[in-house]
């Protein structure tokens, strides 16, 4: 067992894992260290397009060819049918009452449908995390990362010049010295303990509980809601949320017909539960199930794979993400919510951000510098704050239907504005775009706004306010997202049913800051299929970006 390597990286998930192997390929001497086996259940699966076109952005820049076929559904399927995955085509949205079944009220129904891509080939796609995870953690040591799990950690100490972590493993204590380490290990804290790093979660908006599993039998919502009109794609194979009074459930299905499912739970919504999530998470689960009628037509046949497990908070947050010889992926410094599946895609960017600023290490050192970790630390403080924010305003906003799919078009507006800009301009720095809106000047101060703005409707208390109120809202979301929507979205003529559409995208160039002949011109590249796949090893770094450029856009916003 070596006693020391230059990089030491805390947690294998995709994060860790992949982050190991990029090192690896750069020339790093790294070493892994997981405190359990894999394969082994997480949660998080639900992929999203910014996600993709940053395990593309990986896959092509270090010769990762894996990266780049998981990152549709139809090249995942092509490349890896065992690793189990699930068609996600979009975000799907329902309301539901209590004691009430759905009601379909045809295209008036409290149904919110907005696609993510053109067709299932190139569509999104649910991961299995124990495949994923897995698999991401055996090319870590094809690529020459050690690999050591059933870790036990117990110090590490950061000095000026190194750091020293101890542990032990299969009974037996080690040392490690590495020149730097990477906290991946997800919210369990390790180093945040070492380190003593503050909590910052107290000046943060967001909070849940969540009560969850994987299922089998779970039936199909165009099943148990039949005569419901089509969407833009089928309902189901989306990420499915319903809306309730207590705060929204996610349901995630996978090609084999497992389902992953949780509620997210206010502290309102839990507080008016009977049971008590801590000591019964499978009643309180029931109580909830029961109490919708359409939610429980779906689950009436539906088996737990594993017990159903209950968590009484999902955030935390903390103060610093960087120092000068460690550095926090994203989900070990802070997690806001499932809802919009912020994760995977802010943990990918920020695997390419890392290995840029490992790639740009002065050669004597081979460290990222100071100044690229300050940037780094400042930009995950300034993107977990946004990220609670939209968030925060979703939560308000699910006291009304209108609201909230209000709310939604500013989570849709700032993500495929900043697809459709990266799409047309791969280039490294878009690893530095800011996630959510963050450093755009139209965007970013918008999600603060919008949760000023509907606590003024909601009271806080989950009030609807009035009919104007609420129209007033859903007007100014619009007016404010039009210098970026790009998508045709808030568009009361769609009736909440949003294609990927094409044509909007063309009459909006001016957007973009592109001519249509421009737009049109690039059209390939926007429907995904401009980039080049890598060959296994070969990487692109020398040669550059294969993707059409366009210096207008991909703004290096941070
Ligand atoms: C309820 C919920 C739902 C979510 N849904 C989505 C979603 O739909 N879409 C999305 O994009 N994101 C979602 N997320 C976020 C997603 O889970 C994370 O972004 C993702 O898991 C981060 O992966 P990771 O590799 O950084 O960390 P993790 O997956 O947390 O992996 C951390 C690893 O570190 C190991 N470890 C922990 N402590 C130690 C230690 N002391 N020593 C050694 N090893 C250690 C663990 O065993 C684990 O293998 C969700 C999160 C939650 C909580």
């Amino acid at each position: 067992m070596s006693q020391s390597c230059e990089v030491a990286i805390v947690g294998s998930g995709f994060a860790g894992s992949l982050l190991a192997r990029v090192l690896a390929v750069l020339g790093y001497d790294v070493v892994l260290l997981e405190r359990g086996t894999h394969p082994r259940f997480a949660i998080g699966e639900s992929s999203t397009p910014l996600a993709n076109l940053s395990l593309e952005r990986l896959g092509i820049r270090y010769g990762l060819a894996d990266c780049y076929n998981l990152a549709t559904h139809g090249r995942w399927l092509a490349h890896f049918p065992e690793i189990r995955r699930g068609l996600k085509r979009g975000f799907t949205y329902y309301r539901h009452h209590p004691d009430q079944p759905f009601a379909n009220r045809g295209l008036d129904s409290e149904r919110l449908l907005v696609a993510a891509s053109p067709h299932d080939s190139l569509s999104d796609t649910h991961w299995l995390r124990a495949d994923v995870d897995h698999h991401f953690v055996r090319e870590a040591m094809a690529a020459g990362v050690d690999y050591r799990d059933r870790v036990e950690l117990t110090s590490a100490d950061v000095a000026a010049d190194s750091v020293r972590v101890s542990g032990n493993q299969n009974g037996s204590a080690f040392e490690l010295r590495a020149n730097f380490l990477i906290d991946a290990s997800g919210p369990g804290g390790f180093l945040a303990r070492q380190l003593s790093i503050p909590s910052g979660l107290e000046h943060t908006e967001t909070r849940a509980a969540i009560v969850f599993s994987h299922f089998d039998g779970v039936r199909l919502m165009k099943d148990v809601v039949p005569g419901i009109p089509e969407g833009p794609y089928p309902d189901d194979w989306a990420a499915v949320h319903h809306v309730i009074d207590e705060g929204w459930m996610y349901s995630l299905r996978f090609d084999d017909g497992v389902t992953s499912a949780g509620f997210l739970l206010t502290p309102r919504g839990a507080g008016a539960l009977n049971s008590s999530g801590a000591a019964d998470p499978a009643s309180l689960w029931r109580e909830l199930i029961q109490r919708y009628p359409t939610l429980a037509s779906a689950f009436a046949e539906a088996t737990p794979l594993m017990p159903i497990a209950f968590r009484p908070l999902i955030q935390h947050r903390l103060t610093r993400a960087a120092g000068e010889r460690w550095a926090m992926m994203p989900h070990a410094y802070a997690f806001v919510d499932p809802l919009y599946s912020t994760g995977i895609a802010w943990g990918l960017r920020a695997i390419e951000r890392l290995a840029l600023a490992f790639e740009s290490a002065a050669p004597n050192r081979r460290v990222p510098d100071p100044d690229v970790l300050a940037r780094y630390d400042a930009a995950l403080s300034r993107e977990a704050d946004q990220i609670d924010l939209v968030v925060a305003g979703a939560y308000e906003a699910m006291a009304h239907f209108d609201l909230f799919a209000a709310q939604a078009m500013l989570y849709f507006a700032t993500v495929s504005f900043a697809e459709v800009s990266q799409r047309l301009a791969q280039k490294e720095s878009a690893a530095w775009n800011g996630f959510l809106g963050v450093g755009d000047p139209v965007l970013e101060p918008l999600a603060r706004e919008a949760l000023r703005r509907l606590r003024q409707i909601t009271q806080r208390r989950g009030e609807v306010g009035t009919s104007e109120e609420r129209r007033g809202f859903v007007e100014w979301i619009s007016q404010a997202i039009a210098p970026r929507n790009i998508a045709g979205l808030a568009d009361p003529s769609r009736k909440n049913l949003y294609p990927v559409d094409f044509d909007a995208l063309i009459e909006q160039h001016a957007l973009l800051g592109l001519t249509r002949a421009e737009v049109l011109e690039a059209l390939p590249a926007l429907r995904g299929m401009g980039a080049e796949p890598p060959l296994s090893g070969e990487s692109s770094r020398q040669r550059g970006f294969p993707l059409p450029h366009t210096e207008l856009l991909g703004r290096d916003l941070l």
